[in-house]
């Protein structure tokens, strides 16, 4: 039961409300997503047969402005998941304080099976499907597991076509050349590591030699790694889908493993020693190989589950030794993990404010495009780091204020935003 994120962000909300009352009306709208959409989406192979895949789009609440988030591809995608991650979207919005609401959308399928021809005719054939629930002033999906740059390029250039003129601002997370913000790649990474640092500064913590272990290197988990190793923290683990290194005295250099990682298709071995990654260094280092499960383990102060739902759940929840959980994956925790670990005093930094960043400069590319301007980098970070340290000391000041978890707090912060309409 626990394990359906609909139900599970469902009695999150339930939770929130029972502390903060919300108006029936809302509470009813956002238990219910305003739309479903379901589309077929079928494909020539590489080998001549057809290939036929389901793509979803759940736009689940527009209250705030255009429905925004994510497209994943994956196998397990369906429908309670991507209306569980539009939920989550809808808050994680009102919590950053972007004008937007929520959406979330995906094709269940597994990119890694198919060849770049193949995913670039169903990313087309996908944004045709969609083409006529999608917009700048309507819905404006952006990159999520398995999602990138390019693949928001195929989906601009689609959405342009049909539309009959090149219209920038219908995705973003675009390539920079392409109408894309500078700093998107690295924002949602980023604004993990300075919500990270706000609850330390909050909390009384020096960052200085607090360790790290992170669970997903994807885009997100590998610029945070760095970001983290940037200010002082020991990054001490690090896993992807296959496997992963655990060296306790800490990964110095970090680029190297990610390059690694790149080029063996797997962090696994990537045990790096000036530039030259290989197995053999192991032993010099004193490390050793985790699995993905195992590295949530670690007795370490700091964990970040940076991959996929369900990471935290009640079978491991009592073996994790870390003081404070960095959600960088959307929805990682169980109900009942949840419970746990804020019984036992763990602060977990909540999906909604920690991987925020993505979408706040999601929001600063769309805002690029409409007003037809150019940031730069640093005037990116810097807006970006106004935004999550706003955030967090909102969520912190509602923690206080009503003697709850900082995820709870992040659900009032929200529902108060929905509920003033501002
Ligand atoms: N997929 C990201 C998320 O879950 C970013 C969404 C966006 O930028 O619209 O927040």
């Amino acid at each position: 039961m626990n394990d359906n994120p609909w139900t599970r962000a469902m009695k999150q909300l339930e939770n929130a409300a029972s502390k903060f009352s919300v108006e029936p009306l809302l509470l009813a709208r956002l238990k219910n997503p305003d739309r479903v959409i379901e589309v077929s989406v079928p494909i020539k192979m590489d080998d001549g047969s057809v290939g036929m895949y389901q793509g979803f789009r759940v736009q689940h609440n527009n209250d705030r402005g255009p429905y925004k988030g994510g497209l994943r591809y994956h196998p397990h995608v369906d429908m309670d998941e991507v209306k569980a991650l539009s939920f989550w979207m809808t808050m994680k919005n009102a919590v950053i304080d972007v004008p937007f609401g929520g959406g979330k959308g995906g094709v269940s399928v597994d990119p890694k099976k198919l060849s770049e021809a193949e995913l670039e005719r169903l990313t087309r054939e996908f944004a045709r499907k969609l083409f006529p629930f999608i917009g700048p002033n309507i819905d404006v999906p952006a990159p999520d597991v398995n999602t990138n740059a390019k693949i928001m390029q195929w989906i601009l250039e689609e959405y342009s076509k049909q539309k009959g003129e090149e219209t920038l601002a219908v995705v973003t997370g675009k390539p920079l050349e392409r109408g894309g913000s500078e700093g998107r790649t690295e924002a949602t990474g980023l604004g993990g590591c300075f919500a990270l640092l706000a609850l330390l500064r909050a909390t009384g913590r020096n960052p200085k030699g607090l360790t790290v272990a992170i669970q997903g290197i994807g885009n997100v988990g590998s610029y945070l790694a760095q970001y983290l190793h940037d200010e002082g923290l020991s990054v001490v683990a690090l896993s992807d889908s296959k496997g992963g290194i655990y060296v306790p005295a800490g990964i110095n250099n970090i680029q190297d493993v990610l390059t690694c990682k790149e080029e063996k298709g797997s962090v696994e071995t990537c045990y790096c020693v000036g530039s030259v990654c290989d197995l053999n260094n192991k032993e010099k280092l004193g490390a050793r190989d985790i699995t993905p499960q195992e590295i949530l383990e670690l007795p370490v102060d700091i964990v970040v589950p940076a991959a996929l739902e369900n990471a935290i759940t009640k079978d491991n929840v009592d073996k994790i030794k870390a003081s404070i959980i960095l959600e960088m994956a959307n929805g990682p925790t169980t109900l009942d993990a949840d419970e746990v670990l804020n019984k036992r005093g763990v602060m977990v930094i909540p999906d909604i404010l920690a991987n925020s960043g993505g979408v706040a400069v999601s929001y600063f590319e769309w805002y690029q495009n409409m007003h037809k301007e150019n940031w730069d980098k640093k005037d990116v970070f810097d807006k970006l780091r106004e935004k999550m340290d706003r955030a967090f000391d909102e969520v912190y000041k509602a923690s206080k204020e009503f003697g709850v978890s900082l995820r709870e707090a992040a659900y009032i912060t929200a529902l108060r935003r929905l509920s003033s309409g501002n």
